[in-house]
């Protein structure tokens, strides 16, 4: 049976979130913004991200280490892993202090949400998602990193003073079976008139065998190609950002309902990316955390710069996707039994 995705009274949840974060965000003097972290040499948003905290996650994830529980994980693409990852991400969510809306769109089919208000309310969301499923293995890379990059941004963002616009972070499921979860989210935003103002998914972000930490920007709409950029610069990360034309992930799923969106992978076009991918090899010990980590202060910045309200540059002429170099994934076509080294 399908149950409605409850955002109940936007108004009434937005003045809700407004008073207990407000609370909360006294507590922490921190996250300044990039300018004072700058000029008075506090700690910018980026470097509160942590790789220890990335770590122990992933490890959970991937079934390298236990669930607080006692529980383990040892594959996230049967409805009893995908149930346990739910499991595991709610319980973390909880202990950041969020309180988790689970979007089921099918029987066995379930997103995991939540939302961090703006500390005023606004009708305007921006979303950071990753798919948790996996194709019946431990899914280190594809996509423990994307999953796990997206509960430390949850994390350091929920401290974070000044923030203007909404969040939604999202946990997509059923991505390895056809963008199942995502599809039926952006459809959900859409039939709820949310605005979204972009959707950032990040499917992929683990591996850089050569540690150029180049990360690949797929299909970057509006002015998203600027924007990271830009964050990039003023926030000190200087990564090499790659444009690329990639889809077949859960950044398609939005934007084909309309929603300005991108995606965030290793280097899938220019060929160093996991040679685990889709094999049961793809473990934990096969992760590059300082390159996942990285990839988690891009976004973290991003994110923070966006909620803040930092606008972006303007751009006159937008090259389409196209001119850029892209590479399919050859998806859907292993996931029931799934083919082994
Ligand atoms: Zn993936």
């Amino acid at each position: 049976m399908r149950r409605p995705f409850l955002l109940a009274s936007l108004a009434a949840i937005v003045l809700a979130g407004c008073a207990t974060g407000a609370a909360l965000l006294n507590q922490q003097p921190l996250a300044q913004s990039r300018f004072q972290s700058q000029n008075s040499g506090t700690v910018s948003v980026s470097q509160q991200v942590s790789v220890d905290r990335i770590q122990a996650t992933a490890a959970v994830l991937t079934g390298q280490a236990k669930m607080p529980d006692g529980r383990l994980i040892p594959e996230r693409g049967t409805v009893e892993g995908r149930n346990l990852t739910r499991a595991f991400i709610t319980q973390t969510l909880e202990g950041f202090g969020y309180k988790v809306e689970p979007h089921n769109y099918r029987n066995n089919g379930t997103n995991i949400t939540v939302r961090l208000m703006a500390d005023q309310p606004t009708n305007e969301y921006i979303l950071v998602g990753a798919h948790m499923d996996s194709v019946r293995n431990a899914g280190a890379d594809d996509n423990n990193s994307g999953s796990s990059a997206v509960l430390e941004t949850a994390r350091v963002l929920k401290q974070l003073q000044g923030r203007k616009v909404n969040i939604i972070f999202a946990w997509f499921d059923e991505e390895e079976i056809g963008l199942i979860g995502s599809y039926a989210l952006a459809r959900e935003l859409k039939k709820q008139n949310m605005l979204v103002s972009s959707v950032h998914t990040l499917d992929m972000v683990g591996w850089d065998s050569d540690r150029d930490n180049v990360i690949e920007v797929e299909q970057p709409d509006g002015n998203l190609w600027e924007y990271y950029n830009q964050v990039n610069q003023t926030h000190g990360l200087k990564l090499p950002l790659k444009r690329t034309s990639s889809g077949d992930t859960d950044h398609v799923a939005f934007r084909e309902e309309g929603f300005v969106a991108v995606g965030l992978c290793e280097e899938w076009v220019g060929g160093d990316t996991t040679p685990h991918y889709h094999r049961r090899s793809d473990a934990f010990t096969t992760l590059n955390f300082d390159y996942l980590t990285n990839v988690t202060r891009l976004i973290t910045a991003v994110t923070a710069d966006l909620s803040r309200g930092v606008k972006g540059p303007l751009v006159s002429t937008r090259i389409p996707h196209n001119r850029f170099p892209g590479k399919q994934r050859h998806r859907h076509t292993s996931y029931e039994g799934l083919p082994l080294p």
